[in-house]
């Protein structure tokens, strides 16, 4: 019997050259964000590379706001690495109940700390293979740590960065660390650190998931985003509620 033919299967390309930007396209997009975001910076709050270590770990599925919240008390109860181990994941959970996955990541918070303490002395190591055998801590969690304690230019993909890179053909890639490779190819190595927050930033209050607010967008001329948001038009925005007066008692 003859053997049927195998397929040429031809590898499904990781991004679609058609949407990318060009080069100068992507300068010109970066010069517009660090334009709109001069003081481009993590809104978690930390005052040491533990704590912020601490504080992304505990950030999956939760906001920024939620989890500064929860860590002003927990750093000022254990703010480095000993008092956070001596503190016991019981403890940890007890100030961050309000986050989502609090058990996972309370348990996680003491056992890092315990093994900074057993491996680097209490200190967070400068070395991505190093962070990622830590507890809760993953390759977009390492790059954060890396990026923005120690200005290594690394860039972590979270999900604003994976859906702006696509949608704005700045590096569009199929997962977030086909999405990373193609920025760090993409952007220029001095805007690597800066890029990180002004992705997020802008994915954050403008390029927003559901509806990008194209319009008041200072980076659209280098976008190629094809269906670009109009602005509202005075018909469908949301008519302002009139306070009635109140009424008069003596009536
Ligand atoms: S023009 Fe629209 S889609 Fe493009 S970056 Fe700006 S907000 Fe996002």
């Amino acid at each position: 019997m003859a053997q049927a033919k195998p397929r040429k299967t031809r590898p499904k390309p990781v991004v679609a050259p058609a949407c990318r930007m060009s080069r100068d396209d992507v300068r010109s997009f970066l010069k517009a964000l660090a334009a709109a975001y001069p003081n481009p910076r993590s809104e978690l709050e930390y005052a040491t590379p533990f704590q912020l270590l601490v504080a992304v770990v505990l950030s999956a599925q939760t906001t920024d706001a939620a989890v500064n919240k929860a860590t002003r008390a927990l750093f000022a109860r254990a703010p480095d690495a000993r008092a956070m181990a001596a503190l016991g994941a019981e403890g940890i959970a007890s100030y961050i109940r309000s986050l989502g996955l609090w058990r996972a990541k309370a348990r996680n918070v003491a056992e890092l700390s315990r093994l900074l303490i057993e491996r680097h002395a209490g200190e967070v190591p400068k070395d991505r293979a190093a962070l990622e055998a830590l507890p809760g801590v993953g390759r977009k969690t390492a790059n954060v740590v890396l990026n923005v304690a120690f200005g290594q230019p690394e860039m972590a993909v979270d999900t604003h960065i994976f859906r702006l890179a696509n949608r704005t053909g700045l590096a569009p890639g199929k997962t977030p660390r086909a999405v990373e490779e193609e920025l760090v190819q993409r952007v220029p190595p001095e805007d690597l650190r800066d890029s990180h927050h002004w992705l997020i930033l802008h994915g954050r209050y403008v390029c927003k998931a559901r509806t990008p607010e194209c319009w008041r967008c200072t980076a659209a001329p280098w976008c190629r985003y094809r269906n670009k948001t109009p602005p509202p038009s005075p018909a469908t925005a949301k008519p302002k509620l009139r306070r009635r007066p109140a009424a008069d008692p003596t009536v």
